[in-house]
């Protein structure tokens, strides 16, 4: 059948195509798409996940996520928009950003918070460009001890992080005899440095951060000091471990680790009165607000993704209960025992132990190194990731692997299944050593996969512990939206 659009024939079935295609089910509409997603959820529910970054999100998150929201372009900020139509998701905003200051106990009258970062790394990048001019200095934890690549990494051989080919960095280190960080060797090079922005941040230390000896190093640089919480604002959240806010002038976060929102950042930042001069009386003021705000719009970013700050807030919301303090004190005694568990395995934890959802195991008394472990652990369902340790000569051959307790607690384990837990780990890792031995000591990852992916002998032996893993795993339902 044919009528006529702008002149021109046009099938009117096309047309009711068309209509159809919007309303479809994903399932009905791409089965390509939906088969992947299924399998994905599948994998996440038969599997033990102990990738310390992530975490399992709450239907009510992600239902917000999958909202209408989505939809709406609002460049600005609530009150000051570029477009129309924003009424509610001004509402929105102002929301999630007065739930933000709740949930760390801030008042609206020292700080201020940003809810518009798209994710943890634009944060970053959004508070250097606010505070530190072009080729301006920086000093982060180096990525081998445990800090971010947005804090400024870099090889001798290459710029990596576009932090480091924008700023100048230059990493502070753990002590490699201790795996703690060293600030005396801090303080001692930001004097030389003159760092104009010192982060404090983690995403593989075990450790509490000693933020008042940063900002005292800090205040003697006249630098900023700027905390990444990315790995740890759930735990700040329910105040089971020290704030950053006393102590910095800035602090930025992602919303999707510990926090368990979706995945989104927040930036922190301090107003109001900085300093009174004590002769005059006369005030000096934070002008933090505006620089920050302005390198995130216009500066860096376009439109807010207004579904994402709606995930914020709805995981803010459940940050505030007494029940997300019970998750976060269960997540650091998971930490804690699952340690105790390793240790008691032979194995030996960095620093010895844990303050917070994470250890790091070092392998190197075992003879391997975190690559194989960790290829060993995901073809038996268990998802974690290798990691260099203090002291490792070489970043391409990390000798650790990285667990963390997050997102299994969401799950609903306690002690005594992190216990068994760290049973099928060693079970891996002896397994990864059987293959190593059986090939000798020369062999190369590429000869490590093949035996492990080709050879019928080790087929069953992670046939049977993926089966143990699984059927374990399956005792504990994955939260979320139910039957994808
Ligand atoms: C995860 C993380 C980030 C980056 O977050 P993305 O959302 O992956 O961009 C930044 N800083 C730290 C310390 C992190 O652990």
């Amino acid at each position: 059948m044919a009528s006529t659009f702008n002149g021109e024939n046009y099938n009117v079935n096309l047309w009711e195509a068309h209509k159809n295609m919007l309303t479809q089910p994903l399932k009905d509409n791409d089965i390509e798409v939906y088969t992947i997603i299924k399998k994905e959820n599948n994998r996440q529910k038969t599997g033990l996940e102990l990738i310390a970054s992530e975490n399992f999100a709450s239907r009510a998150v992600l239902e917000a996520l999958g909202s209408c929201l989505n939809n709406k372009y609002s460049e600005g900020f609530p009150g000051q928009r570029y477009y129309g139509g924003t009424q509610f998701v001004d509402e929105l905003e102002i929301l999630c950003q007065k739930r933000a200051l709740q949930v760390y106990g801030l008042n609206p009258e020292n700080w201020g918070v940003n809810v518009q970062p798209y994710s943890g790394s634009p944060a970053n990048f959004a508070v250097y460009t606010a505070l530190v001019e072009p080729h301006g200095r920086i000093m982060g934890l180096d990525l081998p001890d445990g800090g971010h690549l947005t804090h400024g990494f870099m090889t001798e051989k290459k710029k990596v992080s576009a932090t480091s080919i924008f700023f100048e960095s230059m990493p502070y280190k753990v002590n490699p005899d201790t795996g703690y960080i060293d600030y005396d060797k801090l303080e001692e090079n930001a004097r030389l440095f003159h760092p104009k922005l010192i982060i404090a941040g983690i995403s593989c230390y075990s450790r509490n951060l000693d933020y008042a000896r940063m900002r005292k190093i800090a205040d003697d640089n006249g630098a900023y000091l700027m905390a990444d919480m990315a790995h740890i604002s759930g735990l700040v959240a329910a105040g089971v471990v020290p704030s950053p806010f006393e102590h910095c002038h800035v602090v930025t976060t992602t919303t999707h680790k510990t926090l368990r929102g979706c995945r989104a950042g927040m930036i922190f930042y301090r107003k109001g009165v900085r300093s009174v001069d004590s002769k005059t009386g006369k005030e000096t003021m934070y002008n933090l607000e505006s620089l920050i705000n302005s390198a995130v719009f216009p500066g860096l970013q376009g439109g807010p993704h207004n579904h994402a700050i709606a995930g914020i807030a709805v995981a803010l919301k459940q940050a505030l209960t007494p029940e997300f303090k019970i998750y976060q004190q269960q997540v650091i005694a998971n930490s804690r025992a699952l340690a105790a568990a390793m240790m008691e395995l032979g194995y030996h934890i960095v620093t010895g132990g844990s303050d917070n959802h994470l250890i790091l195991v070092d392998l190197r008394n075992k003879g391997t190194h975190g690559g194989r472990a960790e290829k060993v652990l995901e073809a038996c369902s268990i998802a974690c990731n290798k990691n260099t340790c203090p002291g490792d000569k070489s970043a391409l051959r990390p000798s650790g692997l990285r667990l963390g307790t997050p997102a299994l607690t969401s799950r609903g384990l306690l002690e005594k299944d992190f216990h068994k837990v760290a049973h099928f780990i060693h079970e891996g890792i002896e397994l990864t050593l059987q293959i190593q031995k059986d090939l000798g000591p020369q062999v190369t990852m590429k000869e490590f996969m093949e035996k492990l992916s080709g050879d019928v002998k080790y087929q069953g032996l992670i046939k049977a512990l993926r089966d143990k893993v699984e059927s374990f795993a399956a005792g504990f339902p994955l939260p979320g939206i139910p039957d994808f």
